[in-house]
């Protein structure tokens, strides 16, 4: 079904009035995860000023020790919907249990499944029986092709609206905290019909390597970027060396943007 071959023509997913898809280039920025309702309403002011209309924050934090912070479970879920009202914002949030997915649709816009769930395939049929955009994010050992059958997973369940995004795999390079394997994007392009993003903070886990990987992101036809954002990354629960402080954000997307 996500099958270029299938389908020739790019599908669009619409968004809190983004068209993901359009050939317009598109941002998803957020903090890791959701710590207070004040640290999402600094972040989400932020997006808002660069005329942005998604936010980003995991509420439920897959971590790779069980002693680090695991997120705000459903009270993060709320501090996100009361602060994306706040400022028209949609929002984009990672769920791990197929259990949670039927009540985390009341907060969230978008259903993000991370690297590390994308064959957890229960989770990926039951996103796939929603009508919510489900942004799915490659594996970090996955092939692309183990990737297009977990979209696959998602639309064989009904939902066509599906955002892949490459986060980067696990290779033997020490010098960043993945490979970001850049050129996935333009294969995924060629054979699904499906939007591609790039989660620079996740591919690359430094922060002086967000910009370039974001310029060549774009440069190689990806619909969009995902970075980390958060007032104050020195004191974030999560992610602290990667996360762009606000004033970083800004500059980023100058520079992006060659504003
Ligand atoms: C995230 O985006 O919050 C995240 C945990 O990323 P990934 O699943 O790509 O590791
Ligand atoms: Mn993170």
């Amino acid at each position: 079904l996500v099958s270029r071959k299938k389908k020739p023509e790019d599908t669009v997913i619409e968004i809190n009035g983004e068209k993901f898809g359009d050939g317009n280039q598109h941002f998803i920025f957020g903090p890791c995860a959701v710590e207070s309702y004040e640290q999402v309403a600094e972040v989400a002011s932020a997006i808002k000023s660069q005329g942005l209309n998604l936010i980003r924050g995991g509420a439920f934090k897959p971590r790779t020790s069980p002693y680090d912070f695991q997120g705000l479970g459903f009270e993060g879920l709320e501090i996100l919907k009361k602060v994306s009202e706040e400022y028209g914002l949609a929002v984009v949030s990672e769920i791990v249990n197929p259990a949670h997915i039927e009540e985390a649709v009341n907060y969230i816009d978008v259903i993000q499944i991370g690297a590390r769930n994308m064959q957890n395939f229960e989770l990926l049929k039951a996103a796939g029986e929603t009508n919510k955009p489900v942004l799915l994010k490659r594996g970090m050992s996955a092939t692309v092709s183990d990737f297009i059958n977990a979209a696959e997973y998602i639309n064989s369940k009904g939902n066509g609206q599906i955002i892949l995004c490459e986060r980067g795999i696990r290779t033997y390079e020490t010098a960043t905290r993945n490979t970001l394997d850049i050129t996935a994007v333009p294969i995924l392009k060629q054979e699904t019909h499906l939007p591609v993003m790039v989660d620079v903070t996740h591919s690359t886990g430094r922060r002086d390597l967000l910009l370039p990987a974001a310029k060549a992101a774009l440069a190689i036809g990806a619909d969009g970027v995902m970075a980390e954002v958060h007032p104050d990354p020195a004191v974030a629960l999560s992610d602290a060396a990667q996360q762009m402080d606000i004033p970083t954000f800004n500059n980023f997307m100058k520079e992006l943007l060659n504003k």
